[in-house]
């Protein structure tokens, strides 16, 4: 069998600022305030996020310098090793050269500790006692948690339903850290008792989980809301990724064509390929894939469209890949996929045609996780198995036509406290969920007008 080869990076070399996309962006459509549908002021974001983060959210500027604070933190986990998937290349048998960038090094497991730290610091700066939260599979929930244990905030965690119930250790993993969990939607707030009064039985969703986050920070002054992808700041920080792999690339010699990420609300994926953007607008050739459920699929099947960010028309509009504000996706086991929308940033992206997007089943996205997992040691997240999945899909391409392409992909999140899922797989008892056609289309038919 091949060895397997990792790149590390001297903490030296860590990035020291992260990449602002934005004055690359021009043709960016602003966020609108819900009532006027005229762009949102940096006030109407007062409520629910600090000055500093606001002013991050718009910024001109090409980079943003990293306070030292949070290099400090940063450095307990980064630079993440970039490793050479020499193994899973010989089980593929494949002249591609297949790479991963490993976020599951953090301590929280995933790439989300990245934005969490950097979110509650510039909270605490500002005086917030307590940051409030929504989370899907429980990765960002755990992430905030840790952060906000950190910097001594409060933290209040709104987690999906079914999620709750299928990865009850992510709650543990919250409850040590000092975080307050409910089930979402809840009776805590009335956006949650609204839906419970509908469904009672509902697997609850992203949508309405945010709606319930933001109204707690929103009716408490002393609270502030943060959110784990979507958003412009959400993706400057994630920047640190893409910067380490471009800087490990460079002292390999090697140049990628091929940048893979699995994409929920954009952070992961997106923070990967923004160091890249600039070189490709100018005419250099690296193909970037963003890949998804088949039964959320927002890039694939949305529509390019200002929409809610949440359930109960709380936030701004944002104009972005979306299946409708009040789509609930089918209980799939990568919770961290199931969002109705996606970041403005990759959506604007891909409307321009410097990423593409696919779209795969459950099961297929399971079979391709257990041949990583059995091929380089590690268990991934469903999350991120979809970009395994596109990934070796690819690597078979390049077999077939006999390429050596350079694959590389990031590897978003380690999967341990996601066990429930593979052996429910293992069982044969996970299915394919059909693309709810329907249900999107009824969601689509309630988008906010805009405009005329
Ligand atoms: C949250 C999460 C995702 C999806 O969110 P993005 O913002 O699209 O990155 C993907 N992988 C893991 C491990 C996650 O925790």
């Amino acid at each position: 069998m091949a060895e397997q080869t990792k790149y590390i990076l001297p903490e030296s070399e860590m990035p020291t600022s992260w990449v602002n996309i934005l004055p690359l962006l021009k043709n960016l459509d602003p966020p609108l305030h819900p009532g006027t549908g005229k762009p949102a002021s940096p006030e109407d974001f007062a409520p629910i996020f600090p000055n500093s983060l606001i002013m991050q959210e718009a910024s001109p500027e090409k980079t943003i310098e990293i306070p030292e604070e949070l290099l400090k933190i940063l450095r307990m986990w980064r630079p993440t090793p970039l490793i050479r998937a020499r193994r899973l290349e010989e089980v593929l048998g494949t002249p591609a050269k297949i790479y991963y960038k490993y976020e599951g090094a953090s301590p929280a497991g995933s790439h989300k500790l990245n934005s969490a730290i950097a979110q509650a610091y510039y909270n605490k700066q500002e005086g917030v006692k307590r940051l409030t939260t929504e989370t899907g599979a429980g990765q960002w929930g755990s992430a905030i948690a840790m952060a906000a244990n950190f910097f001594g905030l409060d933290c209040t965690v709104y987690m999906v339903k079914v999620s709750f119930t299928q990865k009850p250790y992510r709650k543990s993993v919250m409850r040590i850290f000092g975080a307050e969990v409910f089930a979402s939607p809840s009776n805590k707030t009335e956006s949650g008792k609204k839906i419970l009064e509908l469904d009672p039985e509902t697997p609850g969703s992203l949508g309405i989980a945010i709606s319930e986050a933001v109204e707690d920070a929103v009716k408490h002054d002393d609270a502030k809301y943060t959110l784990g992808s979507v958003l412009n700041h959400v993706i400057l920080h994630q920047t640190i990724i893409g910067q380490e792999v471009k800087k490990q690339f460079e002292l390999l010699g090697e140049k990628p064509d091929i940048l893979i990420g699995c994409c929920g609300g954009g952070s992961n994926f997106t923070g990967f390929i923004v160091p890249f953007v600039e070189q490709i607008m100018n005419g250099e050739k690296i193909e970037l894939i963003a890949t998804e459920p088949h039964s959320c699929p927002t890039l694939t099947k949305g529509v390019f469209e200002y929409d809610f960010g949440d359930t109960a028309q709380l936030t701004p509009l944002i104009k972005m890949y979306t299946l409708g504000h009040d789509f609930i996706p089918p209980a799939i086991h990568s919770g961290g996929l199931r969002y109705h929308g996606d970041a403005p940033i990759l959506s604007r992206l891909k409307k321009d045609g410097i990423v593409k997007a696919r779209a795969y089943n459950q099961l297929e996205v399971f079979d391709a996780a257990m041949t990583f997992a059995k091929a380089e040691g590690i268990i991934p997240a469903p999350e991120s198995a979809h970009a395994i999945k596109g990934t070796i899909d690819e690597a078979i391409k390049a077999k077939e036509e006999g390429k050596e392409k350079v694959i590389a992909f990031n590897l978003s999140g380690h999967g341990f406290l996601d066990l429930t899922a593979y052996e429910a797989y293992m069982d044969g008892n996970l299915k394919d969920y059909e693309y709810p056609k329907e249900l999107v289309e009824k969601s689509l038919e309630k988008l906010p007008k805009v405009g005329d």
